[in-house]
C-alpha cells in the first residue's frame, strides 16, 4: 500500500492577518466579488421576480474560500447553489409553493456561478503580493537565462565526494554556474530561485543533466570503479510528472550505468507536493538511480520523511559540519544523523567540510562520506582531482548495507 504522506506543516494560506498584511490580491478578490453581490442584488430585487438577496450566499463561499480553501468553498458553492433552486426567496419571501419549480436551466446556471466564483476567489488567495517591477524584473531574467542556457553559458563544476574511511574519490556533485553577458559568474544560490518562480528551472534542469551525464560517461570509461555523479533536483522538477520520463530518456541515450547517477532532494523540495515528489523518487529508485536527502536538519525536517521516502544518502547540512569540532551538542546531533541514517538503511555525506579538525570529528563519529572546501572545491569537469585523498591517521572503515549506495565494491 502506498504510504501516505501528509505535510508537517499545512502549505500556506493567507489568514485573516492576511488582509492586514497586506496580502492584495485576495482584498482586491474579495472586493470584486462584494461588489458583483451588490450590482446583483440591486439589479434583481425588483417585485415578482426572483430577488436579489440569494446572491447573499457569495458571502460565505467567499469567506471560505479566502479563508479555508477551494474545497471548502466549492462544498459550500454545491450546497446553497442546490438550496437557491427550491429555496430562492421571491421579493424577500421563501416560496415553499415554488419548490422545486424552478427551470433546471436556470437553476444549474446559478449553482454553477457559485462554484466558479469560489475557486477563482479560493485562487486569487493563494497569490503572493507581488510589484509589476518584480513581473518585468522576473521576465527579463527569464529571458537571460533562456539565452544563457541556449548559448552555453549555463554550466557545470564538479566537486568530489571523498569516502572518509579511506579518502578515495566515491562521487562528484554536479554544480551549476551562470556566466552572463558581461562574464560575471553568478552563483546558483541568486538565479536558481529565480529560475524556479519563472519556470525556467526545467531547461537548466536539464543542461545540468545533460552535461552530468556525459561527464559521467567520461569518467567511467576505462575505469573500474568510475565515481558516482549528483545533480540537484529542484521542487519543480520532482513534482512534475514528465521529469521521470526526461531521466529515463537522459539514461537510455547514455552508456551510463543509471546505478552511478543520484539525485539530490530536499525536504523544502517535497514539502512542495509531497505525493507527486514519492512519485518522481520511486520512478528514479526503479530506474536504478540512488536518493540523497540534501540539506537534512535545515529544512522543515520531518522524520515522516526519511519513513516514507527511500533515501539512501542523507547529507549532513554544512551548518553541522561548522561547529561539528567545536560543539558537543553539534557532535551529538551528528552523531544522531549518522545513527538514524543507518537505522533506515541509508548512509551520510558530510557536507562543507573545510578544517582538518571537522574532518577529525566527523571521521569519529563514524560519518561515512565528505565534501569540502578541504576535499575538493567545486571546479570545471577536465580539474577534478580523482585521485584518493591522504588523512593523516586512518579510522577503521565502518562498511554497512547502507555504505553501497555510494560505493558498490
Ligand atoms: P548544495 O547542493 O547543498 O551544494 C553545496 C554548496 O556548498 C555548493 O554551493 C558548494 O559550492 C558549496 N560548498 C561545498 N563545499 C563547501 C565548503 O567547504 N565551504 C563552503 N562555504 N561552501 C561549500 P553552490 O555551488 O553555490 O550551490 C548552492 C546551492 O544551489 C546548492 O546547494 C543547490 O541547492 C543549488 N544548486 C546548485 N546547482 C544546482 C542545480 O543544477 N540544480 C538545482 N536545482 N539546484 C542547484
Ligand atoms: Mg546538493
Ligand atoms: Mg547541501
Amino acid at each position: 500500500m502506498p504510504p501516505t504522506i501528509a505535510p508537517p506543516v499545512a502549505r500556506s494560506r493567507p489568514t485573516a492577518g492576511g488582509f492586514a498584511t497586506g496580502a492584495w490580491p485576495t482584498v482586491l478578490g474579495v472586493a470584486l466579488i462584494a461588489l458583483l453581490i451588490t450590482a446583483l442584488v440591486w439589479r434583481t430585487g425588483t417585485d415578482g421576480s426572483p430577488t436579489g438577496l440569494v446572491h447573499l450566499y457569495y458571502l460565505p463561499i467567499v469567506y471560505l474560500a479566502a479563508f479555508v480553501g477551494r474545497g471548502a468553498a466549492a462544498t459550500l458553492a454545491v450546497l446553497a447553489g442546490l438550496a437557491a433552486g427550491p429555496l430562492m426567496p421571491v421579493a424577500g419571501v421563501i416560496d415553499l409553493a415554488r419548490l422545486g419549480g424552478q427551470p433546471v436551466g436556470e437553476w444549474a446556471v446559478r449553482m454553477t456561478l457559485l462554484v466558479v466564483v469560489g475557486v477563482v476567489v479560493a485562487w486569487f488567495a493563494r497569490q503572493q503580493p507581488r510589484s509589476p517591477e518584480l513581473v518585468l524584473r522576473d521576465r527579463r531574467f527569464a529571458r537571460a537565462l533562456r539565452g544563457a542556457v541556449a548559448s552555453g553559458r549555463v554550466t557545470a563544476h564538479f566537486q568530489p565526494v571523498i569516502d572518509l574511511a579511506d579518502g578515495r574519490v566515491v562521487g562528484v556533485e554536479a554544480l551549476c554556474r551562470w556566466t552572463d553577458a558581461a562574464g560575471r559568474s553568478i552563483p546558483p544560490s541568486e538565479f536558481i530561485p529565480l529560475a524556479e518562480r519563472t519556470g525556467v528551472i526545467g531547461v537548466v534542469g536539464a543542461r545540468v543533466l545533460d552535461l552530468a551525464v556525459r561527464e559521467a560517461e567520461r569518467w567511467a570509461t576505462g575505469r573500474d570503479a568510475a565515481p558516482s555523479v549528483a545533480i540537484n533536483v529542484s521542487a519543480a522538477q520532482l513534482s512534475d510528472p514528465g521529469f521521470p520520463a526526461e531521466l529515463a530518456a537522459v539514461v537510455a541515450a547514455s552508456s551510463l550505468d543509471p546505478r552511478s547517477l543520484c539525485l539530490e532532494i530536499t525536504e523544502t523540495a517535497i514539502i512542495a507536493d509531497p505525493q507527486a515528489a514519492l512519485a518522481t523518487v520511486e520512478a528514479a529508485r526503479g530506474m536504478g538511480l540512488s536518493i540523497a536527502l540534501d540539506d537534512f536538519g535545515t529544512g522543515q525536517s520531518s522524520l515522516a520523511y526519511l519513513a516514507e521516502f527511500p533515501i539512501d544518502i542523507v547529507k549532513i547540512d554544512k551548518s553541522f559540519v561548522d561547529e561539528v569540532d567545536r560543539d558537543e551538542r553539534t557532535r551529538g546531533l551528528v552523531r544522531a544523523i549518522v545513527d538514524m541514517a543507518e537505522a533506515i538503511g541509508a548512509t551520510t555525506i558530510a557536507e562543507g567540510i573545510e578544517r582538518p579538525a571537522q574532518l577529525a570529528a566527523l571521521r569519529a563519529l563514524s560519518c561515512r562520506f565528505g565534501q569540502g572546501y578541504l576535499l575538493g572545491r567545486p571546479c570545471v569537469a577536465d580539474e577534478v582531482d580523482l585521485s584518493p585523498r591522504r588523512f593523516a591517521q586512518q579510522v577503521p572503515a565502518q562498511r554497512g548495507a547502507a555504505a553501497r549506495a555510494l560505493d558498490p565494491r
